[in-house]
């Protein structure tokens, strides 16, 4: 051992939570992971619906939510719908992801994103992650497709399995975006679809253009946990008028426009967003502004207070990129990524909820037998990293 590995302060759960609670709102008793924060027009709007008896499924907010939507995600177009998984489900569909297929997606994702997938009878196809994105690695699935994949006519063909790679979902993890450019231009190369899982970075924005337009659509998640919320809820995003219409009529139960018969000429869903949902989120819409401002304030105080602490790291935004920071975390160093669970437990004992990441895909049992890269990144990743509290209101109850 060298003089300077002796000198290594040693790994100290005490001191890693001192400096959680040195970047929260001193004097709090704990913290949840992350809670809706209800400080607008939430309350005057629900009761707008209930005057009007507009609580369902047709209602001027719905509109206006969308409009609000496509602003911010830079698209001219956005659909409500019920979920985020709804909308990554229709996005898929779109793009025409059928049965059979295969559809690439992160290892480290939360399962809806391979859930998605599954709805269309197609199989999801895990893809590492790269350390500063935590999203896909496009150099190292450009090198992956290479050895595996084989272009026949207009489809890339997964030599192993004889099935056509249909579509590429990267995900924009924690509000962080995943390197689009050379990741769009792999998928143009290859003849696939991209359908950016956007459920966590309403806000984020990659080399200066938001996220949710990275992609010919996009998907967005209003759930409880967000930064924003609807209760549940979620979008679709594009540019396409066409694939916008089309997203709004597979979601409306694909019934064709008259004034009383029910012809639908299509199999569609019923995953429009009720008036209620979208009255919450237009009040939420109008606070989103200062919901960013204050997660990065909070997110300095974070990388601040975890700067000098041995053995963790935070977990930064990408140089090229502005996150939503919907969720900060730590990154304990590989040598002491066996002491997270002690550190999870010590944090929720003292109020701080803070929590693991999903456990990859691949060890899932129900896609345990799905097609696979090596995933030694996202590996890592799930071994040590920690999710910090990081609601909206602890950032905007926070100065400096
Ligand atoms: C939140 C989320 C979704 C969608 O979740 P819903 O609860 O269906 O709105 C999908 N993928 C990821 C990665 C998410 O975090």
């Amino acid at each position: 051992m060298t003089a300077q590995a002796q000198r290594k302060p040693a790994f100290d759960a005490a001191r890693v939570i001192a400096a959680i609670r040195e970047a929260l709102p001193p004097g709090i008793a704990g913290a949840p992971l992350h809670r809706p924060h209800f400080a607008g027009r939430e309350w005057d709007y629900l009761k707008e619906c209930l005057d009007s008896s507009y609580v369902s499924s047709v209602g001027a907010f719905v509109t206006r939510f969308e409009r609000a939507i496509a602003e911010i995600a830079g698209t001219k177009h956005a659909v409500a719908v019920v979920n985020g998984t709804a909308a990554l489900h229709v996005a898929l569909l779109l793009v025409g992801v059928t049965a059979g297929d295969e559809v690439l997606a992160p290892a480290l994702t939360f399962v809806a994103t391979a859930n998605a997938i599954s709805y269309c009878g197609a199989i999801p196809h895990f893809v590492d992650s790269e350390p500063a994105t935590l999203g896909i690695d496009p150099q190292a699935l450009r090198d992956y497709l290479r050895d595996i994949a084989e272009r026949r006519g207009e489809t890339l063909v997964n030599r192993a399995t004889g099935r056509r790679i249909a579509a590429i979902v990267p995900m924009h993890t924690f509000g962080h975006p995943v390197d689009m450019e050379p990741l769009n231009a792999l998928a143009a190369e290859l003849g696939l679809a991209v359908v950016e899982d956007a459920t966590e970075s309403l806000g984020s924005r990659y080399k200066g253009r938001p996220s949710g337009s990275l992609s010919r659509l996009a998907a967005f998640s209003f759930n409880g946990n967000k930064i924003v919320t609807t209760g549940g809820g979620g979008a679709i995003t594009t540019d396409d008028a066409a694939l916008a219409e089309r997203a709004k009529h597979l979601t409306t139960t694909a019934k064709l426009p008259h004034a009383w018969a029910f012809i639908h000429d299509a199999v569609g869903f019923n995953y429009r967003m009720p008036n209620l949902n979208a009255a919450l989120g237009c009040a939420q819409l109008e606070q989103l502004d200062g919901f960013l401002a204050a997660k990065r304030k909070l997110a300095a105080r974070y990388r601040r207070a975890l700067a000098g602490v041995p053995g963790v790291s935070f977990v930064d935004e990408p140089a090229f990129a502005r996150s939503n920071y919907w969720l900060n975390a730590l990154l304990l160093d590989a040598e002491h990524a066996g002491e997270r669970d002690e550190l999870l437990r010590r944090c929720n004992e003292d109020g701080l909820l803070c929590r693991p990441v999903w456990t990859l895909m691949h060890r899932l049992a129900i896609y345990a037998d799905c097609p696979r890269m090596p995933l030694p990144v996202a590996e890592r990743i799930e071994a040590g990293l920690v999710n910090l509290p990081s609601g909206p209101g602890l950032a905007l109850a926070t100065e400096g």
